[in-house]
């Protein structure tokens, strides 16, 4: 049936790659065990090295307060700043000596005597030369090579677990001898929070602000209450001993941890079960839920905004869970794997079919695409748990119901992983202080609302089973600010929360806030016109930049050389350096060119305001990028932070130098596409050199010409960046791409970072995660190295089942993502969901989530391109829907009937399959730049999954019969909510106006008889002849039709991140092409129409 599929395990299938078992990388396994990528001879921060006790080592940046560690000898062996009269340039206003005809000489000329040290005297830093760590071919996925290991257990600290679960005593409860009510007494681990709100700014929640109460008699032996300074109310962290070794986000333990030593008791679900079907169950005395105060139920119903409020498209994401439908008739139950009632094990399909298993006929079901948006499909929990979950925005799975066996999974021949927007912007974050963060002894887990207390003193992890004590700490609520309320604390009635760490969790004085900006200034450059608005926007933001006191600012210019600029305190005016030995790169004057942000601030506007001036006569045309970046690596080193490269044209000179491999002849070319991959290691080893210094690099490219982002893009791939890219940008001839960058920038330079950051996922024991996608490096099995990590990064990772789930009701999945704040606090945010385990393949496919699954494909498909083929990824695609329909046309469907069947919660597979075999990034037979598609490649490896939904299948609208009727009204606007249109031109009328929303640009295109009216009172023109080719704003009018057309387009523009141009185009314009091209049920010349698929998957699957 299929010739290349993504699970070869499936057994028809034949592909090689994207195998569901743990490791199917090929780099990965070239790689020789225990070789790190770019690790190796960096001893700096390693979160996987064992906790070292004692004083901190001191090459480790620990002295002082964020003063860049004294240069290593290669750079002390360079002249100290003050006797480098010869470098400086004083008169920066004006056009310094550095003129093209000079720089043009490759030989020794009059700047090279001007760049200090010969280069023999500096012998080049390790980091530079050293390529032993680095053995694979340059591919897309980096793991560090592993067997099928389970994650979720640390086995150094697993052992202990053993050995302290005893058997509880007869007759005698162990809870009793603390005095606290027994197991059947206590009131359920998830009680139903009260529904309030936090507080917007309400200070993090910390430990008591005093001694407790006098604890109940009986409590002996049991730790003194947490000692308490009134700072940990607040902002707490200030006052943290910065020099502590760490212990990490990883396996270390935490000393304030407590491990369950005691005898075990019967879980107590059996006991409580019954009651936590209820809403507000009143407690024991003493507990009366109206006594506790302010606990929000649930991070899903406080965080996100009304799913109203946002743009149909996004509100697939956002609708929690406890929105959508109820299919199954369910029994109250809880997380305990095997202490649940029998009627549990039987949680199926009891009342009939649900909507999600719906049979439709795609042949004959037309109208697909459902008047309201795509909601995320509901786990089937029961509501208590659902209430607890983490939000869908945050977490999603390709299968909300997980198969027990992983051929089960096989047999659904549907991908099982998960979709991450950890760092997302959130309006209402819990926040916790403690000197003891709680997590299982064993595993690592945070303590969180799926763990079961077994009674007040005693959880049992979620993860890996292992039974732990409350610590003593944890007794005290400080939501309630009373005591003996463990499972009411915020962590465990919170799904998403952050922690602020206690100093164990650094490995070195929390970094400062560093940016550093490396610029293209040849040229081509400046013709584009981007330096001065970049210039501006910096001017414009730079007291919005996230940081404190200590943040710090650089600046690096290039082109054939590399400009240095020395910024000090004291200085008149900025001073440039010029190094002209691009082979050997050094640093005129490390002391000063990244400086303290607040004290040099106007020596840094002054160097804003001159640059674009400075530059603008250059004939230079040469790009030493590489070399630039190796500068700026060096600079950063020491504290780690953001490198922001802004890029115009391909690097052709020195180290990354590259050549144009694109033909353009071979845009439209049904055959393969090459040079997917990158032309050379440089950037990737580079990038993880960056990574073990903690720099993180975003790229910008704006450029009319080919500059290979396939190679250039590893930069930020392998550093957590970002890549940004601004085809054919010009001041003059694209407003549109100007408008974007401007926009762009200002939410780049001001939106929330953190720094020296690593993520751990972490599932229940029998799961498996083996493969990740994003923008990081896998650092080990599990842990995903961020040396930056912004709100509008996502992530997604591939699992197996190793185990099987037969004794489990739920499983949990935990993402924790340790960082730095800008303000130099180390946090820790935590989200944990919880999802049911099914045994009958219908229950699998009842719990897909159709968009999730294609997110994930599109991945993979992406990582396929790249170490395959662009055909084979394709085939691959199709060959996901072809075998899952297939299977569940054979396996799950009881009464046959002829079409092409589908289960309506995957209805919608074959027309997203067929969308992303028609994106950018996996069209063949249409002229499409290089770099474009390399770009849309990245979007959808790291945007989050509600952003990439929209490149894959855009949104459509008529705009020019807008009402108010069903209309939002947001801060006293009225938002238009014209309904989503099928893909197709025959849901285009010449009399009409439509909007393509397609998530970075979107499009407005005028029928030829637009209505009289349209033209007039939204655009402002007489005629349809008059709408001017090149229009990309809207006028303002003072008509109700533009009011209402303007709030629409800008309420669309404010749900996202970015900010997507806008293009008129009329039926003749040179952008039409681009518009039809996102119409995905229509044919074209080198691809099939939505039914001419379906034709050819139902051929496929009755062969
Ligand atoms: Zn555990």
């Amino acid at each position: 049936m299929s010739t290349a599929g993504f699970n070869s395990q499936n057994g028809t299938g034949t592909g090689q790659t994207y195998t569901n078992g743990p490791s199917q990388n090929p780099v990965a396994l070239q790689q020789p065990p225990g070789v790190g990528y770019g690790m190796n001879h960096q001893p700096a921060y390693n979160p996987m090295q064992a906790k070292v006790l004692g004083p901190p080592n001191p090459a480790l940046y620990a002295s002082g307060p964020h003063q860049p560690v004294p240069p290593g000898p290669q750079l002390g062996s360079y002249p100290p700043p003050p006797a480098q009269p010869l470098l400086t340039r004083p008169q920066i206003g004006v056009l310094p000596s550095h003129t093209p005809p000079q720089s043009a000489s490759p030989g020794p000329g009059p700047r090279q005597a001007q760049a200090t040290p010969p280069a023999q005297a500096t012998p080049p830093p390790p980091a530079v030369t050293s390529t032993s760590y680095y053995t694979g071919p340059p591919a897309w996925q980096y793991a560090a090579p592993r067997g099928p290991a389970p994650n979720h257990v640390n086995p150094a600290a697993a052992a202990p677990s053993h050995s302290s679960a005893q058997p509880p005593g007869p007759g005698a409860p162990p809870t009793s001898i603390h005095g606290y009510p027994q197991p059947g007494t206590a009131p359920p681990p998830m009680n139903p929070p009260p529904p309030h709100t936090y507080q917007p700014n309400r200070p993090a929640y910390g430990p008591p602000p005093t001694a407790p109460p006098a604890r109940p008699p009986g409590a002996t032996g049991t730790p003194p209450p947490p000692k308490v300074d009134a700072q940990c109310w607040g902002a707490a962290s200030s006052a943290r001993p910065p020099t502590e070794p760490d212990t990490q986000e990883g396996d270390v333990e935490c000393p304030g941890d407590v491990a369950g030593n005691g005898p075990q008791a019967p879980n107590s679900y059996n006991h409580v079960d019954n009651r936590m079907a209820g809403a507000a169950q009143p407690g024991p005395p003493g507990r009366h839920l109206g006594h506790y105060p302010s606990l929000p139920p649930g991070y899903q119903n406080t965080l996100a905004p009304p799913p109203s409020s946002l743009h149909p498209a996004l509100q697939a994401a956002t609708q929690p869970y406890t929105q959508g439908p109820q299919p199954y008739q369910q029994q109250p139950g809880g997380p305990g794997p095997d202490q649940l009632s029998p009627s549990m094990a039987a949680m199926s399909l009891q009342s009939g079919t649900p909507e999600a298993l719906r049979v439709v006929n795609l042949l004959q079901e037309r109208n697909l695409l459902p008047p309201a948006p795509v909601p995320a499909p509901t786990p089937c929990l029961t509501q208590d748990l659902q209430k607890l979950n983490c939000s869908p925005e945050v977490f999603r799975c390709t299968l909300t119901s997980i198969p027990q066996t992983q051929s089960l999974l096989n047999k659904a021949k549907l991908p099982l992983g998960l979709l991450l927007h950890p760092f997302k912007d959130l309006s209402q974050l819990p926040v916790v202080t403690s000197s003891t963060i709680v997590r299982c002894r064993s595993c690592r887990t945070y303590i969180n609302p799926f763990v079961s207390f077994l009674d007040q003193r005693r959880w049992k992890c979620n993860l890996c089973y292992r039974v732990n004590d409350v610590p003593e700490e944890f007794m005290y609520n400080p939501v309630s600010r009373s005591y003996g309320e463990p499972h009411k604390r915020p962590e465990v009635q919170n799904a998403t929360i952050e922690f602020i760490a206690p100093s164990e969790y650094m490995l070195r004085p929390p970094q400062p806030a560093v940016y550093l900006f490396v610029l293209d200034v040849s040229h081509n450059a400046v013709e584009t016109g981007y330096l001065s608005v970049f210039c501006q926007s910096l001017l414009d933001n730079i007291n919005a930049l996230p940081g404190d006191s200590r943040t710090k600012v650089g600046f690096i210019t290039f082109d054939s050389t590399i400009h240095f600029y020395n910024l000090q305190e004291g200085l008149s005016q900025p001073q440039m350096l010029i190094v002209s030995d691009i082979e050997d790169i050094f640093l005129p004057t490390p002391d000063s060119l990244l400086v303290n942000l607040n004290e040099c601030k106007e020596l840094v506007q002054d160097l804003l305001k001159s640059l674009p001036n400075l530059f603008e006569k250059t004939m230079e045309t040469q790009s030493a990028l590489g070399s630039a970046l190796q500068a700026a690596f060096k600079l950063l080193s020491p504290t780690g932070g953001r490198m922001s490269v802004f890029q115009t044209q391909l690097p052709n000179l020195g180290v990354g130098a590259l050549q144009s491999r694109e033909d353009p002849n071979q845009r439209a070319s049904a055959k393969d596409v090459q040079h997917l991959s990158p032309a050379t290691d440089f950037y990737k080893k580079l990038a993880l050199d960056c990574s073990g210094q903690q720099v993180a690099v975003d790229l910008f490219l704006l450029s009319a010409q080919y500059c290979d982002l396939a190679s250039l893009g590893c930069i930020s791939r392998f550093s957590a960046g970002s890549v940004y890219y601004y085809p054919s940008y010009h001041h003059q001839h694209n407003p549109a791409q100007v408008e974007r960058f401007q926009r762009d920038l200002k939410r780049y330079l001001t939106r929330k970072i953190g720094f020296e950051a690593v993520m751990r996922i972490r599932c229940t024991k029998g799961l498996s995660i083996h493969t990740f996608h994003g923008n990081f490096f896998v650092r080990s099995t599990d842990l995903l190295s961020l040396p930056n990590v912004n709100p509008d990064a996502g992530f997604a990772v591939q699992m197996s089942i190793e185990e099987n789930l037969d004794d489990m009701q739920v499983v949990s999945f935990q993402a924790a993502l340790l960082y730095t704040s800008s303000k130099g606090e180390r946090r820790i945010r935590v989200h944990t969901m919880c999802l049911p385990v099914v045994s009958s393949l219908s229950d699998v496919f009842a719990g897909a989530d159709v968009q999730a699954v294609t997110g994930l494909l599109a991945c993979m498909a992406v990582d396929r391109s790249v170490t395959s083929s662009l055909s084979d990824a394709r085939d691959a695609m199709t060959n996901a829907a072809i075998d899952s329909l297939s299977s569940y046309r054979q396996s799950a469907l009881t009464i046959q009937q002829p079409g092409l069947l589908a289960p309506a919660c995957l209805r919608l597979f074959p027309l997203y399959i067929l969308a992303l075999l028609k994106q950018k990034a996996f069209r063949t037979g249409t002229s499409t730049r290089l770099d474009e598609r390399v770009f849309a490649m990245y979007q959808l490896k790291y945007q989050p999954l509600a952003f990439a939904m929209l490149m894959i299948h855009p949104a459509l609208y008529r705009l020019d019969d807008l009402s108010d009727e069903g209309a939002l009204n947001i801060n006293e606007r009225t938002i238009p909510q014209p309904r989503v249109l099928q893909l197709s031109v025959e849901k285009l009328s010449r009399e009409g106006a439509f909007l393509m929303d397609a998530g970075l640009v979107m499009y407005l295109w005028i029928g030829r008889n637009c209505h009289q009216n349209f033209l007039s009172q939204v655009l402002g023109v007489s005629s349809y002849a008059a709408v001017p080719e090149k229009l990309c704003l809207l006028p303002e009018l003072d008509t109700a039709e533009s009011q209402r057309t303007r709030a629409l387009v800008s309420w669309l523009r404010d749900q996202r991140p970015f900010f997507p141009s806008l293009h008129i185009i009329r039926d003749e314009s040179q952008l039409k092409p681009h518009f039809m091209q996102n119409m995905i049920e229509d044919r074209t010349e080198s691809a099939l129409s939505y039914y001419e698929f379906l034709l050819h998957l139902q051929q496929q699957i009755s062969k």
